[in-house]
């Protein structure tokens, strides 16, 4: 079997072009804030990406550059002046941060209603209890390849691999709203291999490159790889070993060109989600 292939830059065009539709008839532009401590470069990239990705949608964006040694409390003040500033729909702070800035204390200073990267607690409760709010980007984004993939979740069995607040975590609350039967692994389950022998649906984001061998996918699974991890000799892999899994699985997305463009492409609906809900008659 060859595994058809699932084309996130494709479904990504494709959202980015309903957003910028929708945003084309808006009496306001909505507003977008990244922020970005320090100079890391892979850093630096993602947020050109996102300003330039937003911009082209008619959302506001601009970036506000604050030194690697920033202390907590005045990117607490910055954040609170955004929250104040009614043009911003959405606050975004890049990760990962300096070592003295604790992550939990920044993601609770951001305004839920302009939590554009559904991190914060009152959103996360929300996602859990199956409420309406802002949902992390990049599993609304997997969500949204598996629809367009034909993906019928219910009573499917799903495995996420990885239980991170940003991506595995938030995607397993996803999968059981949409009536899989979910299994979290993590790097203490035991057997990872028998594990993915059984899904049906396979959403592997750990960060280890080719992780997931092809001896361990099921036939006509569908797979999901939202690893990014550079390779010794400068390769660009995600955690499924590709080859291997395309010959047994039944559908998968490629890295780069899967869950990577519609991280992006959900952080711009994200931003007209908040936008239409603060500026609108129904808030979140
Ligand atoms: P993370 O916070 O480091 O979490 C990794 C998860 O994988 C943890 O739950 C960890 O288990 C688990 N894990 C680590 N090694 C394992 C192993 N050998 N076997 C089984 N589980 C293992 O990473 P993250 O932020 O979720 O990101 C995961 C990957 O996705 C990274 O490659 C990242 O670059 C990529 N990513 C891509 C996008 C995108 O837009 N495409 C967005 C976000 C992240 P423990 O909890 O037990 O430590």
């Amino acid at each position: 079997m060859t595994a058809r292939v699932i084309d996130g830059r494709a479904q990504a065009a494709s959202l980015r072009a309903e957003i910028t539709a929708r945003a084309a008839v808006l009496p306001f532009r909505p507003g977008l804030v990244v922020l970005l401590l320090g100079d890391d470069p892979a850093s630096a990239v993602y947020v050109a990406a996102k300003g330039r990705a937003a911009q082209a949608a008619g959302i506001a964006a601009r970036t506000i550059r604050l030194p690697a040694a920033t202390e907590e409390a005045t990117l607490l003040r910055e954040i609170a002046a955004l929250n104040a500033d009614p043009a911003v729909d959405g606050i975004l702070v890049q990760l990962p941060l300096p070592p003295q800035i604790r992550r939990p204390a920044v993601v609770e200073a951001i305004d839920p209603a302009k939590d554009v990267d559904g991190f914060h607690p009152l959103n996360v409760g929300r996602l859990h209890d199956g409420l309406p709010g802002l949902v992390p980007c990049t599993p609304r984004g997997v969500m949204r390849l598996l629809a367009a993939a034909g993906v019928a979740l219910s009573g499917v069995r799903a495995l996420v691999l990885g239980r991170s607040a940003i991506v595995g975590n938030p995607l397993a609350a996803l999968l059981t709203a949409a009536d899989a039967t979910v299994t979290l692994a993590h790097s203490r389950s035991r057997d990872l291999a028998a594990e993915c022998r059984r899904a049906e649906v396979l959403v592997a984001a750990v960060g280890r490159a080719e992780l997931v061998r092809g001896d361990w996918v099921a036939p006509g699974a569908v797979l999901i790889d939202v690893g990014i991890n550079r390779t010794a000799d400068g390769r660009l892999v995600g955690d499924l070993a590709y080859a291997e899994c395309a010959a047994v699985a039944g559908a998968l997305t490629p890295v780069p060109g899967g869950v990577g463009p519609m991280t992006i492409a959900c952080l711009l609906e994200n931003t007209l989600t908040a936008a239409l809900a603060r500026r609108g008659p129904r808030p979140l």
